[in-house]
């Protein structure tokens, strides 16, 4: 597989390092998958070449707005018939997609239904799902009243796990047991630790816990330290360890 960090900030802009918002970019197979897509993921897709004519499935890990914000954008984009689509699209998320969609919708003025293709909305529990590409796999993470979801996606015998927002819990570590990558979100530094994320000490118990092969960081606040982050993660994790910027690219 290969996956591209289309954003790896929050929902605030860093002044110093500027990242954008949550959105990852997956190739399994032949299939074009987006995780998350926070304000600016359609642009970053076309900036590492793939348009929105080309994906077929984006799975929403809950309805922040730095997660979710450019499902308008991206619908908005396949209604504008210039060039028509005709490929089906897919779109996962939690519990309250199809009512997120259908008020969306009304705020826009219908401008985001779609007109030249099928657009199939799917709401999921945990579950698992047999996909063209390979398989998804999700977990309810400890985020948003218990509504997000984590997802982890195995293809050609390779299984990345992302976590989307988070604080610790046990399900973080089922869904990231033996990544190739796993994929968390680091917030907050330890000092500042705050209720519904994690810090990078906690990043690197779950990665460990979860024996995951490669580590592999992202959402940081502006505050986050990225150099004392790695040490705090080294306590625990001996793992291949990257703190993502983005559009770096992966393989795996
Ligand atoms: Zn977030
Ligand atoms: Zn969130």
């Amino acid at each position: 597989m290969k996956i591209v960090l289309l954003g790896t900030g929050t929902g605030i802009p860093d002044p110093r390092t500027p990242r954008g918002y949550a959105g990852v970019y997956v190739k399994a197979g032949r299939e074009h998958l987006v995780l998350d897509a926070g304000p600016g993921t359609l642009k970053q897709l076309m900036r590492i070449g793939v348009s929105y004519l080309d994906l077929d499935r984006l799975f929403l890990t809950h309805f922040h707005p730095d997660h979710c914000l450019d499902l308008v954008s991206i619908l908005f984009a396949m209604r504008i018939p210039y060039p028509a689509r005709t490929r089906p699209f897919t779109v996962y998320g939690p519990r309250g997609l199809k009512q997120l969609y259908r008020q969306l919708n009304t705020a826009f003025h219908r401008w985001i239904e779609p007109q030249t293709y099928r657009l199939t909305l799917k709401e999921l529990g945990e579950t698992t799902l047999a996909l063209p590409g390979g398989t998804v796999r999700t977990k309810r993470m400890n985020h948003a009243e218990g509504r997000a979801l984590g997802y982890r996606l195995e293809s050609a015998g390779r299984a990345i796990a992302y976590s989307g927002d988070t604080d610790v819990c046990d399900d973080i570590v089922q869904l990231g047991r033996r990544a190739d990558v796993l994929i968390l979100e680091c917030s907050m530094p330890d000092e500042r630790k705050v209720a519904g994320h994690l810090t990078p000490t906690a990043c690197g118990r779950i990665a460990a816990e979860a024996q995951a092969r490669r580590l592999v960081l992202t959402h940081f606040y502006p505050i986050v330290h990225l150099a004392t982050a790695r040490r705090r993660i080294r306590r625990s994790y001996a793992g291949r360890l990257t703190l993502a910027r983005d559009l770096q690219a992966l393989h795996c």
